[in-house]
Formats: structure tokens, C-alpha cells, sequence
């Protein structure tokens, strides 16, 4: 399978937001798009995405994992950039027909289909710089993913940035690509610079998240992390994970933590990234101020396997859905 980002199949959903209203939902050939070069997205990065994924079963049931959570981050990154989004009920049944579509595109477990639903602003007028988009496209591109973790689970090098900022205050929550804009130059320099895998943002000393991951440590029987305060992105599997590692009896806390306090405590614990597409990274060493901090011993914690496999257990339906996170497909 081509790496993560490439390979497409060649259906998706999609819908257009012209003259105050949204066309009805369609499956639709993935092909190049045609936009006129005073497109408003190009100029003004009126866009905002998500990513989440849907998995087939061992006895070929296919689901979605939490489809409810990312619409609902959809919809609020549609609102601060004041871009219009077909309404909740016509993105879940968007994400239905997406995979519908492909459904014997899907790969088996540890595989699954990443679904990336999209809006753009696509009025042609460079004028618009401080309106929003009176035409949107919204589409829904799957990707078949492989097993992200064949080649094992290698602990990241994490430089942590005490400086630079990921994003802005409350733009932190939304899931568009100005954000990654912001934060590129900081990821590239730290490869480049010190061979660190990621940048872990804690502007002013305030730890957050990742360019694309939040953030965790875990240390005792306690897992700290920052608080969804409009700095961070809400991450549906952030959530997941907190809610597993509250079941297993570990002290969730959610507060503001400093640089000084992560680097005192590390060498004692676990620190761990999540997201979709990776479920759990384990963090085996921090590069702050030319100095390497191993932690704990470098590997991937015991907290931090468990809470893995049984978040991976959950997605694969090999695990009881006690939380209602599994969707099954609609339709067909
Ligand atoms: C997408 C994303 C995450 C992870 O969110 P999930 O819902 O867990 O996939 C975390 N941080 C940023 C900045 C992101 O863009």
C-alpha cells in the first residue's frame, strides 16, 4: 500500500453551498478540480478538514468511530471561520455514503478507510478578504490505510518549543490548514536542526499539543494533560484515550502544565501523542535547550501499550463497544 496521504478511491461525496443553499448529496468520480486562480480558499485559507476512519470487522461489519465527535469539530471550525456546512444530519449521512461507496475498497484490521471530509471557499473574488465565501464545496475523499505501525512502534524524539506559538487563541480548536501553515516552519527546523521527529508547542511554557497531535503524560497513576481551553484541538481520540485510562483507574486530570513541571516529571513516567491516524506515539525523549531528557526509559511505557491496545481492541470490534463509539455503516 502507497504511503499514508497518497492512494485515493475513486469515488466521493460531495455537495455545493451557491446562492444560499446546499445541493443535495452525490457520489461523484475523484477527480482534479477546476478553480478560477481568484478562488477565495487560495488566497484567504477559507478551508477546514477532518479525519477520521471507518473499519471492517473480522466477520465484515464495517464501522465508523465516532463519526457524532467529528461533526460536531466540523461544524465549530465552519462557524469561526464563518464558512457554511451543510447541516449535522447531511454530514453523518455524507460519511455513510462515502464508505458505502467504497466498501469493498476497505482493508481488513489493522488497515481501515481514512475519510477526510472537506469544505472550501470558493467564490471567485480576491476582493473578499474580509467576508466569507458566498459559494463552499464540501466533499468527502477516502483513503484506504494499511497498518500505520507495521514497521513497529518506534518512541519519537519530541523537541519542545518554549517560544513559538502552534496557532492563535481559539484558532487553536479549529482543524484547518492555516494552522498547519503556522506551525511547518517550526517542525522542519527541529528535523533539520536536531532530528526530532516532532515539535511539541508550549508557548511561554505552557504545553499543548503537537503540530497535529495532543498531547499526554503520564506519570504514577496520574495523566496529565492541558485542558481544551481554544488552544488545542479537541482530538476525538484525546478523548477516547481519557476516558479508557479513567476506566483503568488512572487520575485523569485536565489542567495547565509548564515545561519545568513535564521535564521533572518525564524521566519518572510516560508521555504519549494521539491522534487518528497514529492512535498512540509514545514519546522516548524531549530535546529542550540542547539538552536530551530520556523518558522514563526511552521505550514505550506500560500505560501507555494498555491504554494503546485497548483503544486498537475498541476500533478493530474485537473489544465490547461499552461506550457507544462504534457507528455502524448506514444504507446499502
Ligand atoms: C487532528 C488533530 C489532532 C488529533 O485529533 P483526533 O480527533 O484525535 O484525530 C490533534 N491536534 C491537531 C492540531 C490536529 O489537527
Amino acid at each position: 500500500m502507497a504511503a499514508f496521504g497518497t492512494e485515493f478511491t475513486a469515488q466521493m461525496v460531495t455537495s455545493h453551498y451557491e446562492n444560499g443553499q446546499w445541493s443535495a448529496l452525490d457520489v461523484v468520480p475523484v477527480a482534479p478540480f477546476s478553480l478560477h486562480p481568484a478562488t477565495h480558499v487560495l488566497h484567504y485559507a477559507s478551508e477546514c478538514f477532518e479525519g477520521l476512519k471507518a473499519y471492517r470487522r473480522s466477520n465484515g461489519d464495517v464501522h465508523l468511530f465516532r463519526p457524532d465527535r467529528h461533526i460536531v469539530r466540523m461544524g465549530n471550525s465552519a462557524a469561526q471561520l464563518l464558512l457554511e456546512i451543510p447541516e449535522p444530519a447531511a454530514l453523518e449521512q455524507s460519511l455513510h455514503m462515502a464508505v458505502r461507496a467504497v466498501i469493498d475498497e476497505i482493508p481488513a484490521y489493522p488497515g481501515s478507510l481514512y475519510l477526510r471530509p472537506t469544505l472550501l471557499g470558493v467564490e471567485q473574488d480576491i476582493g473578499a478578504a474580509a467576508r466569507p465565501s458566498q459559494k463552499v464545496i464540501y466533499y468527502v475523499l477516502t483513503s484506504p490505510v494499511g497498518d500505520y505501525f507495521a514497521g513497529g512502534l518506534k518512541p519519537l524524539r519530541v523537541k519542545v518549543e518554549d517560544q513559538a506559538m502552534r496557532s492563535t487563541p481559539g484558532f487553536g480548536a479549529v482543524k484547518t490548514g492555516g494552522n498547519y501553515a503556522a506551525a511547518m516552519r517550526q517542525v522542519v527546523r527541529a528535523q533539520q536542526e536536531l532530528g526530532a521527529d516532532q515539535v511539541l508547542f508550549a508557548p511561554g511554557g505552557d504545553v499543548q499539543e503537537t503540530g497535529a497531535a495532543n498531547f499526554m503524560l503520564i506519570e504514577g497513576d496520574e495523566l496529565l494533560t492541558k485542558p481544551l481551553d481554544g488552544t488545542i484541538l479537541p482530538g476525538v481520540t484525546r478523548d477516547s484515550i481519557l476516558t479508557l485510562a479513567a476506566d483503568a483507574g488512572l487520575k485523569v486530570t485536565e489542567r495547565d502544565f509548564t515545561v519545568e513541571e513535564l521535564l521533572e516529571r518525564a524521566p519518572r513516567g510516560e508521555a504519549a501523542l494521539t491522534g487518528t491516524a497514529a492512535v498512540l506515539t509514545p514519546v522516548g525523549t524531549f530535546l529542550y535547550n540542547g539538552q536530551e531528557i530520556s523518558v522514563g526509559d526511552g521505550q514505550m511505557g506500560s500505560w501507555s501499550s494498555r491504554l494503546r491496545e485497548q483503544l486498537c481492541a475498541i476500533q478493530s470490534g474485537e473489544a465490547p463497544d461499552v461506550h457507544g463509539w462504534r457507528v455502524p455503516l448506514k444504507g446499502g
